[in-house]
Protein backbone atom coordinates (compact mmCIF):
# COMPACT_ATOMS: atom_id res chain seq x y z
CA UNK A 1 0.00 0.00 0.00
CA UNK A 2 1.11 3.39 -1.06
CA UNK A 3 0.40 5.88 1.15
CA UNK A 4 0.59 9.74 0.20
CA UNK A 5 -0.51 12.88 2.98
CA UNK A 6 -1.76 15.33 0.97
CA UNK A 7 0.03 18.54 0.73
CA UNK A 8 -1.31 21.32 2.97
CA UNK A 9 -3.06 18.82 5.83
CA UNK A 10 -3.23 19.18 9.55
CA UNK A 11 -2.71 22.29 11.53
CA UNK A 12 -3.28 26.14 9.79
CA UNK A 13 -1.90 28.98 10.93
CA UNK A 14 -4.07 30.11 13.35
CA UNK A 15 -4.41 26.93 15.10
CA UNK A 16 -0.58 26.66 15.65
CA UNK A 17 -0.84 29.95 16.62
CA UNK A 18 -3.60 29.30 19.41
CA UNK A 19 -1.38 26.22 20.43
CA UNK A 20 1.17 28.55 21.47
CA UNK A 21 -0.65 30.83 22.94
CA UNK A 22 -2.19 28.47 25.38
CA UNK A 23 1.61 26.73 25.77
CA UNK A 24 2.25 29.81 26.79
CA UNK A 25 -0.54 30.95 28.99
CA UNK A 26 0.17 27.14 30.97
CA UNK A 27 3.81 28.16 31.19
CA UNK A 28 3.60 31.44 32.86
CA UNK A 29 0.44 30.62 35.02
CA UNK A 30 2.93 27.49 36.29
CA UNK A 31 5.16 30.06 37.69
CA UNK A 32 1.90 32.59 39.25
CA UNK A 33 0.04 29.69 40.56
CA UNK A 34 -2.70 30.56 38.20
CA UNK A 35 -5.12 27.47 36.82
CA UNK A 36 -5.66 28.49 32.62
CA UNK A 37 -9.14 27.60 31.47
CA UNK A 38 -10.43 27.56 28.22
CA UNK A 39 -13.55 29.71 27.19
CA UNK A 40 -14.92 26.76 25.12
CA UNK A 41 -13.19 23.99 23.74
CA UNK A 42 -9.94 25.73 21.52
CA UNK A 43 -10.37 24.13 18.55
CA UNK A 44 -12.54 21.56 17.67
CA UNK A 45 -10.30 18.47 17.88
CA UNK A 46 -11.90 16.46 21.02
CA UNK A 47 -8.55 14.56 21.60
CA UNK A 48 -6.15 17.67 21.58
CA UNK A 49 -8.80 19.19 24.29
CA UNK A 50 -9.01 15.71 26.23
CA UNK A 51 -5.26 15.88 26.34
CA UNK A 52 -5.16 19.31 27.73
CA UNK A 53 -7.78 18.55 30.06
CA UNK A 54 -5.41 15.47 31.36
CA UNK A 55 -2.87 18.62 32.03
CA UNK A 56 -5.35 20.23 34.54
CA UNK A 57 -6.11 22.86 31.27
CA UNK A 58 -10.15 22.55 31.01
CA UNK A 59 -12.85 23.50 29.09
CA UNK A 60 -15.70 25.90 31.07
CA UNK A 61 -18.43 28.37 30.21
CA UNK A 62 -18.34 32.17 31.08
CA UNK A 63 -20.41 31.23 34.21
CA UNK A 64 -18.13 28.85 35.74
CA UNK A 65 -14.93 31.71 35.44
CA UNK A 66 -12.60 31.64 38.59
CA UNK A 67 -11.45 35.22 39.95
CA UNK A 68 -7.11 35.13 39.77
CA UNK A 69 -7.30 32.35 36.76
CA UNK A 70 -6.18 32.69 33.35
CA UNK A 71 -8.68 32.52 30.46
CA UNK A 72 -8.25 31.72 26.88
CA UNK A 73 -10.37 32.46 23.83
CA UNK A 74 -10.71 30.17 21.68
CA UNK A 75 -9.63 30.29 17.80
CA UNK A 76 -13.67 31.02 16.32
CA UNK A 77 -13.99 33.96 18.67
CA UNK A 78 -16.53 34.72 21.30
CA UNK A 79 -20.11 37.40 21.03
CA UNK A 80 -19.56 40.65 21.94
CA UNK A 81 -22.08 40.27 24.61
CA UNK A 82 -19.35 37.05 26.02
CA UNK A 83 -16.48 39.95 25.22
CA UNK A 84 -18.43 42.28 27.69
CA UNK A 85 -18.73 39.94 30.69
CA UNK A 86 -15.02 38.72 30.17
CA UNK A 87 -14.07 42.92 30.79
CA UNK A 88 -16.48 42.76 34.18
CA UNK A 89 -14.12 40.70 35.71
CA UNK A 90 -11.61 41.59 37.50
CA UNK A 91 -7.99 39.67 38.93
CA UNK A 92 -8.31 37.20 35.35
CA UNK A 93 -5.44 37.42 32.61
CA UNK A 94 -7.55 36.97 29.34
CA UNK A 95 -5.51 35.32 26.09
CA UNK A 96 -7.71 35.69 23.01
CA UNK A 97 -6.57 33.37 20.51
CA UNK A 98 -8.93 34.10 17.77
CA UNK A 99 -7.53 33.78 14.52
CA UNK A 100 -6.75 36.93 12.07
CA UNK A 101 -8.83 35.98 9.88
CA UNK A 102 -12.07 35.83 11.77
CA UNK A 103 -11.11 38.86 13.34
CA UNK A 104 -11.21 40.67 9.87
CA UNK A 105 -14.50 39.39 9.58
CA UNK A 106 -15.90 41.02 12.72
CA UNK A 107 -14.16 44.03 11.60
CA UNK A 108 -16.17 43.86 7.85
CA UNK A 109 -18.97 43.57 9.50
CA UNK A 110 -18.84 46.11 12.20
CA UNK A 111 -18.07 48.69 9.50
CA UNK A 112 -20.38 47.73 6.81
CA UNK A 113 -23.37 47.27 9.55
CA UNK A 114 -22.47 50.90 11.37
CA UNK A 115 -22.40 52.48 7.40
CA UNK A 116 -25.76 51.12 6.94
CA UNK A 117 -25.20 47.50 5.09
CA UNK A 118 -27.66 44.65 6.27
CA UNK A 119 -25.43 41.87 5.96
CA UNK A 120 -25.61 38.39 4.24
CA UNK A 121 -23.75 35.47 6.11
CA UNK A 122 -23.19 32.13 4.50
CA UNK A 123 -22.42 29.64 7.01
CA UNK A 124 -23.23 27.55 10.42
CA UNK A 125 -25.38 30.16 12.56
CA UNK A 126 -24.83 27.65 15.28
CA UNK A 127 -20.97 27.45 14.54
CA UNK A 128 -19.08 29.65 17.54
CA UNK A 129 -17.93 31.35 14.66
CA UNK A 130 -20.92 32.64 13.06
CA UNK A 131 -22.51 33.46 16.41
CA UNK A 132 -19.15 35.58 17.01
CA UNK A 133 -19.87 37.29 13.47
CA UNK A 134 -23.73 38.24 13.91
CA UNK A 135 -22.97 39.68 17.25
CA UNK A 136 -20.40 42.69 15.58
CA UNK A 137 -23.35 43.21 13.67
CA UNK A 138 -26.04 47.08 14.61
CA UNK A 139 -28.41 46.12 11.70
CA UNK A 140 -30.25 43.78 10.14
CA UNK A 141 -28.39 40.35 9.14
CA UNK A 142 -29.27 36.72 7.36
CA UNK A 143 -27.55 33.93 7.79
CA UNK A 144 -27.66 30.62 5.45
CA UNK A 145 -25.96 27.85 5.25
CA UNK A 146 -25.57 26.02 1.33
CA UNK A 147 -27.90 23.11 2.73
CA UNK A 148 -30.74 25.55 2.90
CA UNK A 149 -29.97 27.44 -0.61
CA UNK A 150 -33.68 25.41 -1.49
CA UNK A 151 -35.50 25.53 2.12
CA UNK A 152 -34.97 29.19 2.67
CA UNK A 153 -34.85 30.52 -0.96
CA UNK A 154 -38.31 32.33 -0.08
CA UNK A 155 -36.71 34.21 3.28
CA UNK A 156 -33.49 34.88 1.15
CA UNK A 157 -35.76 36.49 -1.40
CA UNK A 158 -37.59 38.38 0.97
CA UNK A 159 -34.51 39.89 2.46
CA UNK A 160 -32.98 40.76 -0.96
CA UNK A 161 -36.24 42.50 -1.42
CA UNK A 162 -36.53 44.58 2.07
CA UNK A 163 -32.93 46.15 1.95
CA UNK A 164 -31.00 48.40 -0.74
CA UNK A 165 -27.51 48.07 0.89
CA UNK A 166 -26.42 44.43 1.13
CA UNK A 167 -22.69 43.55 2.30
CA UNK A 168 -21.67 39.27 1.90
CA UNK A 169 -19.61 37.35 3.60
CA UNK A 170 -18.64 33.72 4.08
CA UNK A 171 -17.74 31.63 7.11
CA UNK A 172 -13.71 31.18 6.61
CA UNK A 173 -14.31 27.13 5.95
CA UNK A 174 -16.82 27.52 3.48
CA UNK A 175 -16.75 26.04 0.16
CA UNK A 176 -15.96 28.66 -2.44
CA UNK A 177 -18.11 26.93 -4.90
CA UNK A 178 -21.26 27.45 -2.53
CA UNK A 179 -20.42 31.02 -2.26
CA UNK A 180 -19.90 32.22 -5.89
CA UNK A 181 -23.53 30.46 -6.22
CA UNK A 182 -24.89 32.48 -3.72
CA UNK A 183 -23.38 35.49 -5.06
CA UNK A 184 -24.56 35.09 -8.73
CA UNK A 185 -27.88 34.31 -6.97
CA UNK A 186 -27.72 37.75 -4.81
CA UNK A 187 -26.63 39.71 -8.00
CA UNK A 188 -29.44 38.41 -10.19
CA UNK A 189 -32.01 39.11 -7.78
CA UNK A 190 -30.76 42.70 -7.37
CA UNK A 191 -30.25 43.28 -11.02
CA UNK A 192 -29.17 46.97 -11.96
CA UNK A 193 -32.08 48.50 -9.83
CA UNK A 194 -30.49 52.11 -9.43
CA UNK A 195 -29.73 53.01 -5.45
CA UNK A 196 -29.18 49.14 -4.61
CA UNK A 197 -25.68 48.13 -3.64
CA UNK A 198 -24.35 44.55 -3.34
CA UNK A 199 -20.51 44.25 -1.91
CA UNK A 200 -19.28 40.80 -1.21
CA UNK A 201 -16.36 40.23 0.48
CA UNK A 202 -14.17 37.40 0.39
CA UNK A 203 -13.50 35.51 3.75
CA UNK A 204 -12.47 32.22 3.06
CA UNK A 205 -9.53 31.36 4.35
CA UNK A 206 -6.41 30.49 2.51
CA UNK A 207 -5.12 27.46 4.60
CA UNK A 208 -9.15 26.30 3.76
CA UNK A 209 -8.77 26.67 0.04
CA UNK A 210 -5.33 24.86 -0.19
CA UNK A 211 -6.20 22.06 2.13
CA UNK A 212 -9.03 21.29 0.02
CA UNK A 213 -7.71 21.72 -3.24
CA UNK A 214 -4.66 19.21 -2.60
CA UNK A 215 -7.14 16.70 -0.59
CA UNK A 216 -9.35 16.75 -4.08
CA UNK A 217 -6.41 16.11 -6.35
CA UNK A 218 -4.94 13.53 -4.09
CA UNK A 219 -8.58 11.78 -3.83
CA UNK A 220 -8.82 11.57 -7.59
CA UNK A 221 -5.94 9.07 -7.70
CA UNK A 222 -6.06 7.13 -4.99
CA UNK A 223 -8.06 3.98 -4.19
CA UNK A 224 -9.19 5.32 -0.64
CA UNK A 225 -9.08 8.33 1.13
CA UNK A 226 -8.86 8.83 4.90
CA UNK A 227 -9.71 12.24 6.00
CA UNK A 228 -8.43 12.62 9.87
CA UNK A 229 -10.26 15.64 12.25
CA UNK A 230 -12.82 16.18 14.61
CA UNK A 231 -16.56 15.25 14.28
CA UNK A 232 -17.55 18.48 15.50
CA UNK A 233 -15.10 20.45 13.31
CA UNK A 234 -16.10 22.41 10.19
CA UNK A 235 -13.41 23.04 8.34
CA UNK A 236 -13.08 18.90 8.28
CA UNK A 237 -16.70 18.34 7.37
CA UNK A 238 -16.23 20.49 4.18
CA UNK A 239 -12.87 18.24 3.47
CA UNK A 240 -14.61 14.68 3.74
CA UNK A 241 -17.42 16.57 1.28
CA UNK A 242 -14.74 17.69 -1.47
CA UNK A 243 -12.82 13.94 -1.19
CA UNK A 244 -16.05 11.92 -1.34
CA UNK A 245 -17.29 13.65 -4.38
CA UNK A 246 -14.23 12.02 -5.92
CA UNK A 247 -13.64 8.97 -4.34
CA UNK A 248 -16.16 6.76 -2.86
CA UNK A 249 -13.48 5.08 -0.78
CA UNK A 250 -13.13 8.17 1.78
CA UNK A 251 -13.55 7.97 5.60
CA UNK A 252 -13.29 10.42 7.93
CA UNK A 253 -12.34 9.33 11.55
CA UNK A 254 -10.83 11.24 14.52
CA UNK A 255 -8.77 8.24 15.30
CA UNK A 256 -7.81 4.94 13.90
CA UNK A 257 -10.14 3.16 16.33
CA UNK A 258 -13.07 4.39 14.08
CA UNK A 259 -12.53 2.63 11.61
CA UNK A 260 -15.26 -0.37 11.34
CA UNK A 261 -14.22 -3.75 10.06
CA UNK A 262 -15.60 -2.86 6.63
CA UNK A 263 -13.99 0.04 6.06
CA UNK A 264 -10.40 -1.49 7.23
CA UNK A 265 -11.16 -4.52 4.36
CA UNK A 266 -11.65 -2.07 1.99
CA UNK A 267 -8.25 0.05 3.03
CA UNK A 268 -7.07 -3.67 2.90
CA UNK A 269 -7.79 -4.21 -0.44
CA UNK A 270 -6.46 -0.51 -1.81
CA UNK A 271 -3.21 -0.51 -3.72
CA UNK A 272 -2.67 3.31 -2.72
CA UNK A 273 -4.65 5.75 0.56
CA UNK A 274 -4.69 8.89 0.75
CA UNK A 275 -4.35 10.99 3.88
CA UNK A 276 -5.58 14.91 4.83
CA UNK A 277 -5.83 16.05 7.71
CA UNK A 278 -8.22 19.32 8.79
CA UNK A 279 -6.77 22.52 10.51
CA UNK A 280 -7.23 21.59 14.04
CA UNK A 281 -5.26 18.34 13.78
CA UNK A 282 -1.78 17.87 15.03
CA UNK A 283 0.71 16.22 13.12
CA UNK A 284 1.33 13.61 16.09
CA UNK A 285 -2.11 12.65 14.81
CA UNK A 286 -1.52 12.38 11.04
CA UNK A 287 1.93 10.74 11.56
CA UNK A 288 -0.18 8.23 13.92
CA UNK A 289 -2.81 7.37 11.10
CA UNK A 290 0.16 6.73 8.47
CA UNK A 291 1.66 3.96 11.22
CA UNK A 292 -1.71 2.37 11.43
CA UNK A 293 -1.93 2.44 7.33
CA UNK A 294 1.15 0.87 7.07
CA UNK A 295 0.35 -2.00 10.03
CA UNK A 296 -2.42 -3.03 7.68
CA UNK A 297 0.10 -3.68 5.22
CA UNK A 298 1.79 -6.57 6.91
S1 LIG B 1 -8.84 27.50 9.25
FE1 LIG B 1 -8.25 29.58 8.61
S2 LIG B 1 -9.65 30.91 9.72
FE2 LIG B 1 -9.73 28.93 10.74
S3 LIG B 1 -8.18 29.09 12.37
FE3 LIG B 1 -7.17 28.20 10.58
S4 LIG B 1 -6.22 29.97 9.53
FE4 LIG B 1 -7.79 30.76 10.93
Amino acid sequence: MKITVADNSGVCFGVRRAFSLLEDAVKNAKNSGMNVFMLGPLIHNPRVITQYAEKGVNVIDINSIQENSCVVIRSHGITKDERAQLDRFSGITLIDTTCPYVQRIHQLVEQRSSEGFAVLIMGDREHSEVRGITSKISGDFFVIHPTEFDAKSGELASFIETHDKIFAVAQTTSRPANYDFLLKKVRKSIGSAPGRRFVAAETICTATLKRQDSAGELAKKVDAMVVIGGKNSSNTSKLFQVVSEKNKNSFWVESPEDFTKADIEILQKSDSVGITAGASTPDEQIEEMKSFLGLLNG
